[in-house]
């Protein structure tokens, strides 16, 4: 099998490369590592299967040949990332999914796409079923990552019946583990580094907020069984155990062994969403698939690799 994996010097990209390269695939990763790591594209560099292209999704991606699948990972995913690149956001998610699409087209290849739980913005509905069509303000600060990932799933959709193309789209909820960013803004990287250095906990407004947390391995085989299983229809894949960010911070701290108080130290940003917890059903029955690492299971590789990231 030949596996095309846009966004792949990424977080989740350069897991996915890895296992793609496991499974026996050649793997071809593209990258303009706008967010992504160097460290990341390089790091399978020996493997004579593997093959990194350092290139923008947004112009036309000078990759040949037949693949049985691309992968589209490609897009500034962080809530700090998305703020400081909104055009970049809305660029990728648009033109780059274009790309994406003619690059499967060409390759005869299935498309799996990465879309997101923010499609359904700040959710009126609880736990988020693929049904519900989302509570997302059009122009807040969120809404070029949300309306652009919205606008791929129109995209995608749209371009699989007219092309008759074979296409997935994940909608991956909150997912952490190794090779996250430490500055990267989300909670995981934030709470995980304050732990190990002692600090308090920075949380936004007053910490009720909710929360599911996938590990990255386990969402990797959701998306592995996207492609050999999934049909047209979006896909949940994510943690269903959800969690306030004081209980979050109360996990850290037993995993890490330390840590300090939480201390709210401003307003919740507006649109953050107030609650989040995906409903799997569609993915346990269509796929077979639920994760299987428990947070705690999950948190201690993350702890390690944060500490070594951080020389402590
Ligand atoms: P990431 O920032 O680590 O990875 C995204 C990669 O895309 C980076 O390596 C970046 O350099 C690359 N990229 C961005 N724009 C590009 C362009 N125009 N051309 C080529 N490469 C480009 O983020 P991640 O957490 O690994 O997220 C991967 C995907 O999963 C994203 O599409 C994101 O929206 C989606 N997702 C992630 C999460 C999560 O919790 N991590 C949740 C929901 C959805
Ligand atoms: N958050 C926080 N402190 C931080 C970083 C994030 O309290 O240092 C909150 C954020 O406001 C949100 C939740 O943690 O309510 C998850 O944020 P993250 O950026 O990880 O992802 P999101 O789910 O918002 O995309």
């Amino acid at each position: 099998m030949r596996s095309i994996v846009l966004g792949g010097a990424g977080f989740i990209g350069s897991h996915l490369v890895d296992r793609l390269l496991a499974r026996g695939d050649e793997v071809v990763a593209v990258d303009s590592l706008l967010t992504g790591r160097r460290d990341n594209a390089d790091r399978n560099g020996g493997n004579p299967r593997y093959q990194f292209l350092q290139h923008d999704i947004c112009r036309p991606i000078p990759v040949d040949g037949r693949a049985e699948a691309v992968f589209n990972l490609a897009s500034p995913a962080s809530p700090i990332d998305y703020a400081k690149l909104p055009l970049e956001t809305l660029d990728v998610g648009s033109m780059g999914t274009r790309q994406a699409l003619d690059l499967a087209r060409r390759a005869g290849a299935t498309l799996i796409h990465a879309s997101t739980s923010e499609v359904y913005g700040d959710p009126l509905e609880h736990p988020q079923r693929e049904e519900y069509f989302g509570n997302v303000n059009p122009i807040g600060p969120r809404s070029c990552y949300d309306e652009a990932k919205r606008f791929a799933e129109a995209l995608v959709t749209s371009y699989a019946r007219v092309h008759r193309l074979p296409a997935r789209i994940a909608r991956i909820f909150n997912t952490y583990g190794p090779r996250m960013r430490a500055d990267d803004g989300r909670v995981v990287p934030a709470f995980v580094t304050q732990a190990l250095r002692g600090e308090d906990f920075t949380v936004f407004g007053d910490g009720t907020q909710t929360r599911s947390f996938c590990y990255v391995d386990d969402l990797v085989s959701g998306l592995l069984a996207l492609q050999e299983k999934g049909d047209s229809r979006p896909v949940n894949l994510g943690n269903p155990r959800e969690m306030t960010l004081i209980e979050f911070a109360d996990t850290i701290r037993k995993v890490v062994g330390k840590g300090g108080r939480v201390r709210s130290v401003r307003p919740l940003p507006e649109n953050d969403p107030k609650q989040r917890r995906p409903d799997i059903t569609r993915a346990r029955t269509l796929l077979g698939w639920e994760p299987k690492v428990s947070l705690e299971e999950g948190l201690a590789p993350t702890v390690a690799y944060f500490r070594r990231e951080l020389a402590l």
